[in-house]
């Protein structure tokens, strides 16, 4: 495999993105957290809003978890948030409020896996570090032709096995060397129909050699999500919304959302909350999560003059009635702005974080 000529590709051809033009470590690690599962164009807006907010780990450690949640709000995952903060407390209790170098300190860290310590010992400190994410696992099935499930135990060793081989070989920045296999897999070697005449490697890659590179990696058959059926009930006037916050420990804990409650029923959760004003069907949200898919028929009911809610179930640790333009500064998941747009509650948005009211410090 020629690795001068994708590491001379990507100094040619890489795309210009806010956080490879910094080796702030922590940058990268804020970088490198948001992109797990989640698209480039989706994090670019997330990214320089963390980054604004709370620049360093010293404001990141100080920083109270509502606050971050609320930064991470439609982003998904709200637990790498979550170990992220974590990990800014020790690294500011226990490392001085400097990143360990080395892969192998650095995945000692909350929330930091395999694939988060490589990249940030590699790009950030240089070191000789090797990095499998799902861009990296594809272009090395095909390019060593691998016909193990890269994403089982034996396609997974065997890919990281080679991702640390050719880290040890190569001679250049490893940085850009990891960098390099990720662009490639994300702009050339794609899913499908990887564009193998604008390869810079195609000359040795073994799965257009055999005329399988459309086929490889192999995949196992998933197992379809599981649907579960949710009613949501907004309580809501012009100006004001009843929110609930998910007890911590439960899926999306510590987020602030309109009361949901399991069924098709609503009248059940009705009750928990005492309501008794007549409720509109509002429509039916579609949430899809990595392993269920959510549907949630939304309800609707006039907010009369009461000011004050018990948790109507077990998963609710807290009701507050919040203005509705102050939504977006509470910790939120995309499920509850799903529920509150169907609900006419908020207005559509084109982007993350529009209509959202920004932290200030
Ligand atoms: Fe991927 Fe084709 Fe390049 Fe092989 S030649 S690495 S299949 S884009």
């Amino acid at each position: 495999m020629n690795k001068r000529a994708l590491l001379e590709w990507y100094g040619q051809s890489r795309r210009d993105l806010p956080w490879r033009r910094t080796r702030d470590p922590y940058a990268i690690w804020v970088s490198e957290t948001m992109l797990q599962q989640t698209r480039v164009d989706t994090v670019l807006p997330y990214y320089a809003r963390f980054l604004r907010e709370l620049p360093d780990v010293m404001s990141l450690a100080g920083a109270p978890e509502e606050r971050v949640l609320a930064l991470w709000s439609g982003l998904g995952y709200y637990r790498r948030a979550r170990m992220l903060h974590a990990a800014a407390k020790t690294v500011a209790g226990e490392h001085g409020g400097r990143l360990p170098e080395e892969a192998d300190a650095l995945r000692r860290l909350e929330g930091v896996g395999a694939y988060t310590a490589g990249a940030i010992a590699s790009i950030a400190f240089g070191k000789r570090a090797a990095l499998v994410d799902g861009n990296v696992a594809r272009v090395l099935a095909r390019l060593f032709a691998i016909e193990d499930d890269v994403k089982r135990t034996a396609g997974t060793a065997r890919v990281w096995a080679i991702a640390e081989r050719l880290v040890a070989e190569v001679d250049g920045p490893v940085g850009d060397w990891n960098q390099a296999l990720m662009e490639l897999g994300a702009m050339v070697c794609t899913p499908r129909d990887p564009r193998c005449g604008d390869c810079p490697v195609a000359a040795g890659c073994e799965a257009r050699a055999l005329g399988i590179a459309g086929e490889l990696p192999r995949v196992s058959a998933k197992r379809r999500p599981l649907t579960v059926k949710r009613v949501a009930l907004v309580i809501a006037s012009a100006s004001h919304v009843v929110l609930a916050r998910r007890r911590r420990g439960a899926l999306f804990g510590g987020l602030w959302e309109p009361p949901l409650a399991e069924g098709v029923d609503p009248r059940p959760l009705a009750s928990a909350l005492g309501i008794r004003t007549a409720l509109r069907a509002s429509g039916r949200v579609v949430h899809v999560l990595s392993h269920r898919r959510m549907e949630v028929d939304v309800f609707v009911t006039a907010l009369g003059k009461r000011r004050r809610w018990a948790p109507p179930g077990e998963e609710y640790d807290a009701v507050e009635l919040v203005r509705v333009d102050e939504v977006g500064s509470r910790p939120h998941s995309t499920l509850a702005r799903k529920v509150l747009r169907t609900a006419g509650v908020l207005p559509l948005a084109k982007a993350p974080g529009v209509g959202l009211r920004s932290h200030s410090k």
